[in-house]
């Protein structure tokens, strides 16, 4: 049973994108502020039952977490406002739902009886609520969705019946609604989040707090006017207005009051909310002293929303170096003809060449490490930023033309890049990569252990391809220097893998196996984006 002291559910209503996740997670960062220890949890309403396979340009990144699950990019939210370290337990689909159901209808545990929506996927549902939420004082749980949706209904009927189970007075129904400003009337309108807040209440919800997201501050009369129609306190309507920055969000749901509202609400006591290092952060990120530009040059579909974590790591670069930092995103493909490599990159401070699958835009990310390398350029490669940069070299350098990577011409002779051999016999797709948390030996003198100052570090993977062990020792030979490596025992590989690799005659040019941007937070900036922004910072001082 619910081991949690308390719940509180987010649903959104109007329209999508109206930023749950974020409005979550700041929910979250301001009860963690007042020393209250959270949990979040993410409820999917469609039915994949694997999201890792899902296309980012549809769905945004996949992120990765500790454990190795691949999963909705709004639990990179949470990590990143929150110190709640996520597991496989805290975001999960209809899909997974009813597989688990099915399943246990084919083991006959439901002894015969007629397997329905209402008790046993609901029971479900609820099952895997308080597993997520076990051992926390509050648990954050986010229905994905907008209310209304035919999907959403069955996760809505869930938290509906909660409060059964703990008891009203230990649930919050937050609502996140839009109120618009049409500029023809000059005013701001409620209609549209008065029958959200009546589509919630008809499938049984009472709404305890909304939150108004807005383009402006909403008065005490339209609050009012909220109020009265949507059956609550004028008190318990909160404007959340757009914010020049999601790291602003925290501080002005704080400045709004909503943080105290909830531990009235839910009777809790608290200390007082310590909010002076969001303070710090705005404060930077509103004046900062600096400003550098990075180009990032990946498949142009997938930018922004599907590279989400990468954006907000070199973001917190920034923060750390008191800098503004400007993506420019560049068109791998486009790198090639005539010129126009030249003047694509002519203007950034930093190249970064980040992770990705797939043969499209490779050899214009190849020729983009080429010109970082020769031109003495801030270079930054994630997993395959770093697999491309050792081909680049193997051919340049080492003088291997043919120097390739298993995934894109399996018949090289110079596999630089290749399956290691346990991912030799895996067939399938989906779940059979390296995944999660795995630990990396830095070695000393290097860059890379300069950047973290310490020699073991954890880093989390995504990707089926490694540096080959069999050209390893050649291509060291001209000069790369490979500067961290993984030597667990769990690998069949001997003589460990290939984490990190550094160029010496360089400022700087260093590459990674692992995705250091799942780690990055607001107030801890990893610290290779935090090295990475130093460099492309000192680069534009020339
Ligand atoms: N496609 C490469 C691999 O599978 C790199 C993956 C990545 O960049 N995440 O190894």
């Amino acid at each position: 049973m619910a081991k949690a002291k308390k719940f509180i559910f987010v649903t959104g209503g109007v329209v999508s994108s109206l930023g749950k996740g974020l409005a979550s997670a700041s929910v979250g960062a301001l009860l963690e502020s007042r020393g209250i220890k959270v949990t979040m949890l993410k409820m999917d309403p469609y039915i994949n039952v694997d999201p890792g396979t899902m296309n980012p340009t549809q769905h945004g990144e996949v992120f990765v977490l500790e454990d190795g699950t691949e999963c909705d990019l709004d639990l990179g939210h949470y990590e990143r406002f929150t110190h709640v370290q996520l597991t496989k337990k805290n975001n999960f689909t209809t899909g997974q739902v009813y597989d688990t159901v099915i399943q246990n209808e084919r083991k006959g545990k439901y002894l015969g009886e007629t397997v329905q929506v209402i008790p046993h996927i609901t029971d479900e549902i609820k099952r895997r609520i308080y597993e997520a939420a076990d051992g926390a004082d509050v648990a954050l749980i986010e229905v994905g969705g907008t209310v209304g949706d035919i999907e959403s209904l069955p996760f809505v009927e869930a938290i509906r019946q909660v409060k059964f189970d703990v008891g009203r007075e230990n649930v919050l129904y937050l609502h996140l609604t839009l109120v618009p400003y049409i500029a023809a009337a000059g005013e701001l309108k409620t209609k549209p989040t008065q029958h959200s807040v009546a589509q919630l209440r008809h499938e049984g919800i009472e709404a305890d707090i909304l939150l108004c997201r807005t383009d402006r501050p909403l008065s005490a009369e339209i609050k009012k006017k909220i109020a009265l129609f949507c059956n609550l306190e004028a008190d318990r309507v909160f404007t959340a207005q757009d914010a020049d920055s999601i790291y602003e969000v925290p501080l002005n749901l704080h400045h709004e009051g909503v943080d105290d509202k909830i531990v009235e609400l839910m009777n809790m006591w608290t200390s007082s909310p310590q909010v002076n290092a969001w303070e710090e952060i705005v404060q930077k990120i509103k004046s900062p002293k600096h400003a550098v530009k990075i180009g990032v040059v990946g498949k142009y579909v997938d930018l922004k929303e599907s590279y989400k974590s990468l954006n907000e790591a070199l973001f917190h670069g920034g923060i750390g170096n008191n800098a503004k930092v400007e993506m420019k995103f560049i068109d791998a493909e486009q790198m090639l003809s005539n010129g126009s490599l030249e003047k694509a990159l002519d203007d950034v401070d930093g190249i970064l060449v980040p992770g990705g699958f797939g043969i499209r835009g490779i050899e214009g990310k190849i020729a983009a490490i080429r010109y970082a390398r020769e031109k003495k350029r801030p270079f930054f490669g994630i997993c395959l930023g770093m697999q491309l940069a050792v081909i680049e070299y193997s051919r340049s350098i080492v003088g291997w033309a043919d120097a390739n990577s298993a995934e894109f011409e399996p018949n090289s002779k110079h596999l630089v890049i290749d399956l290691m051999e346990e991912q030799k016999q895996v067939q399938n797709m989906g779940g059979t990569m390296r995944l999660g948390a795995w630990e990396c030996e830095l070695v000393t003198g290097t860059r890379a252990f300069d950047a973290y100052k310490k020699s073991m570090i954890s880093e989390r993977h995504r990707h089926r391809y490694e540096v080959s062990n069999r050209f390893r020792d050649e291509i060291a030979a001209k000069g790369m220097i490979f500067s961290g490596f993984c030597r667990d025992p769990k690998l069949a590989t001997k003589g460990g893998l290939v984490e990190m690799i550094e160029l010496r005659e360089h400022p700087y040019f260093v590459g990674c196996q692992f995705h250091p941007e799942f780690k990055s937070k607001p107030l801890a900036p990893h610290p290779l984006f935090n090295s990475f922004v130093a460099a492309a910072i000192a680069f534009k001082k020339g």
